[in-house]
């Protein structure tokens, strides 16, 4: 507990990520904890990420905000993807080299990788070859968050890059056009079941593969890390456990109870095969996963479905 003085601001606190951070007793009991959303500081705005800095002057930042999204959102909207993550690295990284001794835990996503990596993936294998085409405009630029931490002098700030499998969870983004995968399927399966439609349509050929965690995990790995302050600058954090589309829109089928034909939509594109990561890093900080896909899934549909019967 000697850290208790010690001042830790999470950066986009109303997110999936900043919301499971406001769960941890760890963290909250251990710091003075500020949580800071887009309408306090718009990060691509640089005298308002300064003046939060300058209000809070953090010794650990964790920045979970960020132009996020699925497959289809990161396709269409490359340029705002590309240059609204720019931004907010470019201004992030201004703000917090006029500090010292700081720590930045700076999360990303595996999309960072080639797309002809050897599974698992690992974290030496960043740069090694081309990004799959579906994300690259997004990746390049967590790609550029992560060398702009480096090539900062590691006493004025040192940063460790969380790369997350896919995650899921309560307070994600449920939009059918612009989410991730399993709050997609949980949005369109709770309709398609309230609605009794005779078809619910799932995208791509539902063969890829994903290995998906509960958030609740990652706010776990989080606080390992900030309690070990490990030296390396990317760690993954994965499940281990992994699930094909179809599998997956299946268990969500049952879980909303729905009765119709689950229909895939191969015009819709099935992005990267496989995605796994190898998480033997923070395994070896003594990590492991607590939340069963079963349970998650079950977790995440019934808060969708509790905000949904609050309308
Ligand atoms: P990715 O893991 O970065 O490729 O991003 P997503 O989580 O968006 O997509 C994962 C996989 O789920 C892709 O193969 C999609 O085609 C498939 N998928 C099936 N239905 C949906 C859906 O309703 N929304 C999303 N985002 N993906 C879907």
């Amino acid at each position: 507990m000697e850290q208790i003085n010690k001042k830790l601001l999470v950066l986009g606190s109303q997110g999936l990520v900043g919301t499971a951070i406001k769960r941890s007793e760890i963290i909250n009991q251990k710091f003075i904890v500020h949580y800071s959303n887009r309408a306090e500081a718009d990060l691509t705005n640089k005298k308002e990420v300064e003046s939060l800095f300058n209000g809070v002057k953090p010794n650990i930042t964790i920045n979970c905000a960020g132009k996020v999204g699925g497959i289809l959102a990161n396709n269409t909207q490359r340029y705002e993807f590309l240059t609204e993550n720019l931004l907010i690295n470019l201004n992030l990284f201004e703000t917090l080299k006029k500090y010292e001794n700081s720590l930045l835990i700076n999360l990303g996503s595996s999309s960072i990788y080639p797309k002809n990596s050897k599974f698992p993936l690992k974290e030496s294998s960043l740069m090694t070859g081309p990004l799959e085409e579906t994300n690259s405009a997004y990746s390049l630029s967590k790609i550029v968050g992560i060398a702009m931490g480096k090539a900062i002098e590691s006493n004025i700030l040192k940063t460790i890059n969380l790369i997350p499998t896919n995650l899921y969870g309560p307070n994600d983004n449920f939009d059918s056009q612009s989410s991730h995968v399993v709050p997609g399927l949980i949005n369109k399966f709770y309709k398609a079941q309230e609605n009794n439609d005779a078809e619910c349509i799932v995208w791509g050929s539902g063969k890829p593969t994903r290995e998906l965690l509960f958030v609740d995990d990652l706010v776990s790995a989080l606080e390992v890390i900030i309690e070990s302050n490990p030296k390396e600058e990317i760690i993954n954090v994965g499940s281990g456990s992994e699930i094909s589309i179809k599998d997956l829109a299946n268990k969500i089928s049952l879980i909303a109870g729905y009765k119709g034909k689950v229909v895939f939509d191969t015009s819709k594109p099935d992005g990267v095969l496989k995605k796994t990561l190898d998480s033997s890093i923070i395994s070896s900080l003594n990590w492991s996963p607590k939340v069963e896909l079963d349970d998650g899934l079950k977790r995440t549909y019934e808060w969708y479905r509790e905000i949904n019967n609050k309308d």
